[in-house]
């Protein structure tokens, strides 16, 4: 059990959130070992600057406010900034677009993190069955999940072959193999974001909704860029 996820989830709690915000579900994810990009929240366009510098360009920069769930939606990602002029006009749009899309909101400052270059996407998730409990999910992100609904499903807390099978039973399986000489995505990096997944919705049965979407996987490692955890009231 993790003393530092515990203390992430009493605080927010105790501020009557059950939404984590992005930087502290990623605080969470990296304490069950699961790769994340590297990220710092900035409270001002000089700050966001300088952890830019310390993260290396490009960068990617999000709102990080209680009061918006989907990021993007509300204009609240920009990705691929590739210097400081960017990283504040940045600053400025971000602030500015989800104002716009939100009326009022609690600003908590941007979010400067690693620009994951592009490879194959796919989703962990989790969810609460009243009868089972924890189920965790697995997917192709994007139209996959979204439009095709490809994705597999087991009751937590799983094992290794568990976590083989929900990966090789989804449709899209040919697609994380490779085609057309295409090397197969890193299994291995997959298979240990499920388990330990696993290991932390049941050491932690106050969360009660992940979204870990999407994880960018390549043939060696994969790396986390959004995660979503949501707490039960208690
Ligand atoms: P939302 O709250 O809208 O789900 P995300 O954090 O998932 O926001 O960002 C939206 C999209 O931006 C992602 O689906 C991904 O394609 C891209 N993205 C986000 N973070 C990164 C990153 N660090 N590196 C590369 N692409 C990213
Ligand atoms: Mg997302």
């Amino acid at each position: 059990m993790s003393n530092n996820v515990s203390k992430i989830i009493q605080k927010a709690l105790s501020e009557n959130r059950t939404l984590l915000l992005e930087p502290e579900a990623k605080e969470v994810i990296k304490a069950y070992s699961i790769p994340v990009t590297k990220f710092k929240v900035a409270k001002s366009p000089e700050e966001a600057v300088k952890y830019a510098e310390e993260i290396k360009y490009p960068v990617v920069m999000k709102i990080v406010s209680r009061d918006v769930v989907h990021k993007s939606d509300a204009g609240g990602v920009k990705v691929n900034i590739k210097n400081g002029e960017e990283v504040k006009k940045a600053y400025g749009e971000i602030e500015k677009n989800v104002k716009k899309a939100v009326g009022n909101y609690k600003f908590e400052g941007i979010l400067v993190q690693e620009f994951a270059p592009e490879g194959r996407e796919v989703i962990v998730g989790m969810t609460k069955d009243p009868q089972f409990g924890p189920a965790l999910a697995f997917g192709l992100g994007g139209i996959f999940v979204e439009v095709l609904k490809d994705v597999s499903f087991r009751v937590a807390p799983i094992t290794r072959y568990d976590a083989e099978e929900m990966i090789q039973e989804i449709k899209g399986y040919p697609i994380l193999k490779g085609v057309r000489g295409q090397k197969p995505v890193d299994f291995e990096a997959i298979i240990s974001i499920l388990l330990n997944v696993s290991k932390l919705v049941m050491e932690h049965p106050e969360i009660n909704e992940m979204d870990l979407n999407p994880i960018i996987t390549y043939p060696d490692g994969a790396k986390t860029v959004d995660a979503r955890i949501i707490l039960s009231k208690e």
